[in-house]
């Protein structure tokens, strides 16, 4: 009798899996099991959302297993370390897992196939997360893309050549092993264990709430090219945590985005591709992770002071658009993307904070942090990334505002103490007189921050910042 385990990883799923629809195709009795990373979990704080995120998708997942008569391997520790045991305890021939592109994930995954090679366990691992590596994707002279364009071209191009389908990686849950699980996600009190407490989370975690996600989103995907830009309108697939733990499969969204002609449909699917971009960057160039794509840029001297980052972070810039993105990341662990580029150029642009402090507050509070798209967004609006925008390109947060939020709707749902002022004041409350103040029941400096700095000036000391290193 062949016995696999699958380690279960950012890819908390039954359905279209590499990896398990490998191991149940190959073996004749397939354990999962999941690990919580004590070197991760020991550097979040103790209410951080994603543990929530993690846990009830797992849930999920292992109420799957017990009606076919299994369950979930739970532990914690540290995985070069319990995978290769759990590989020992249950007499298991070979490890699967699909592919995690991340430095980190990357080293761990060598430990781990080293130490299960020593004690005669095959270990392999799928591609799964993408749909095509960064290096599957080469220019005329074999080198990876820098520039997102020609490599969304190459990108399609070998779709088409590859027959232009997106297959399934069938699983059937025939081959499970039955297991007596005294440490089961549903029966264990996880929390305790681990020291986490349990948050209110604005999604439902799970495959069932992505798949029901994507089909509320298929009945505006037509528009999504029009009102993507519009954060109260709320018309993005807001798929991104979903999409990042695994819980629904990369392939599963390019069908959706691919189901359609309409420009809506192509923008979409060209955001699905930006995803697949920027994996292969952090792939194939993982000095990403800690320095600027260009070299040249390591050389910006930041100006940006601790009070101004606080102020940016609490959402009390005095900039309501920047203050409103903030606080809704704080409360949700979500924001919107035309938010994240206005709050990561304030950032870097305007308060002159180092983009690498961002990123990390980012990597904080995301209910979709990911390294690659997080790395990629914040090093794009700071001019140091691979195809990002001129340096000398800085978002006007005042006309970002008026245009993105013509109404101060969004304003006014995470800033309710601005509520009063006119639909033109909300967007800049520093031109309120003392009687419009009053009015609107917002006193600046008391109900709500006068501008933490000036942005014009700042505009200006900004681009000699970035003239300077260049
Ligand atoms: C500074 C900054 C930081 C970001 N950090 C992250 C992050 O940590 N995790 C993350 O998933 N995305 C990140 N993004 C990209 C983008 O903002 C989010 O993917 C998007 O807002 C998620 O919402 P949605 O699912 O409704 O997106 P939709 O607009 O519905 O797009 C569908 C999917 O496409 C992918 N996608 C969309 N835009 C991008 C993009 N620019 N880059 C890469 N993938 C994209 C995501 O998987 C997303 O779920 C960041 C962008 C910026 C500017």
């Amino acid at each position: 009798m062949s016995r696999a385990l699958v380690w279960i990883r950012r890819d908390i799923r039954l359905h279209d899996h590499h990896a398990l629809s490998q191991a149940l195709k190959s073996h004749d009795q397939v354990y999962l099991c999941f690990i919580f990373d004590k070197l991760i979990l020991d550097k979040l704080p103790k209410n951080d959302k994603r543990l929530t995120f993690i846990h009830n998708g797992l849930c999920e997942l292992e109420e799957k297993l017990l009606e076919k008569g299994s369950s979930l391997l739970i532990r914690h520790g540290d995985p070069t370390t319990e995978i290769p045991t759990l590989c020992e305890e249950l007499k298991i021939d070979a490890l699967y897992f699909n592919k995690d592109y991340e430095p980190y994930a990357k080293k761990r995954d060598q430990v781990v196939t080293k130490k299960c090679q020593e004690i005669e366990v095959t270990a392999l691992s799928f591609k799964d997360a993408v749909f095509f590596e960064g290096n599957e994707i080469l220019n005329k002279k074999g080198e990876i893309y820098k520039v997102f364009t020609p490599f969304k071209r190459a990108w399609y191009e070998r779709f088409t050549n590859n027959g232009g389908n997106i297959s399934e990686y069938k699983v059937s849950l025939k081959n499970l092993a039955p297991i007596k699980n005294k440490e089961s996600i549903l029966k264990t009190d996880w929390f305790n264990r681990l020291g986490f407490s349990r948050e209110d989370l604005a999604l439902e975690a799970g495959t069932k709430a992505a798949k029901k996600r994507l089909k509320v989103f298929a009945d505006y995907i037509r528009d999504y090219d029009e009102a993507r830009n519009f954060p109260a309108m709320e018309k993005t697939s807001n798929i991104s945590p979903y999409i990042r733990h695994g819980m629904i499969s990369v392939r599963d969204l390019l069908r959706s985005g691919m189901d359609g002609k309409s420009s809506g449909h192509l923008t979409w699917t060209s955001e699905i591709i930006w995803r697949e971009f920027y994996q292969g960057i952090l792939d194939n160039f993982p000095h990403v992770e800690k320095k600027c794509f260009k070299p040249a840029y390591d050389a910006i001297k930041w100006k940006g002071k601790k009070k101004e980052l606080d102020a940016w972070k609490e959402g009390m810039t005095g900039y309501p658009l920047v203050d409103a993105s903030m606080r809704c990341l704080n409360a949700t662990g979500m924001m919107h993307n035309r938010l994240r580029m206005v709050v990561a150029s304030f950032l870097c642009k305007t308060l002159l904070v180092d983009w690498k402090k961002g990123e990390e507050y980012f990597a904080l509070k995301l209910l979709d942090f990911d390294l690659a798209a997080n790395n990629g967004g914040w090093q794009w609006s700071a001019s140091t990334g691979t195809d990002a925008q001129p340096y000398f390109r800085i978002f006007n947060p005042y006309s970002q505002s008026t245009k993105f939020d013509p109404e101060g709707e969004f304003i006014k749902k995470w800033c309710p103490e601005l509520s009063g002022l006119s639909k033109k004041l909300i967007h800049d409350p520093s031109q309120a007189d003392m009687l419009q103040q009053a009015e609107a029941n917002c006193t600046l400096g008391v109900d709500y921050p006068y501008p933490v700095v000036n942005y014009k000036a700042k505009r200006m000391e900004a681009l000699a910042m970035y003239k300077e290193a260049l």
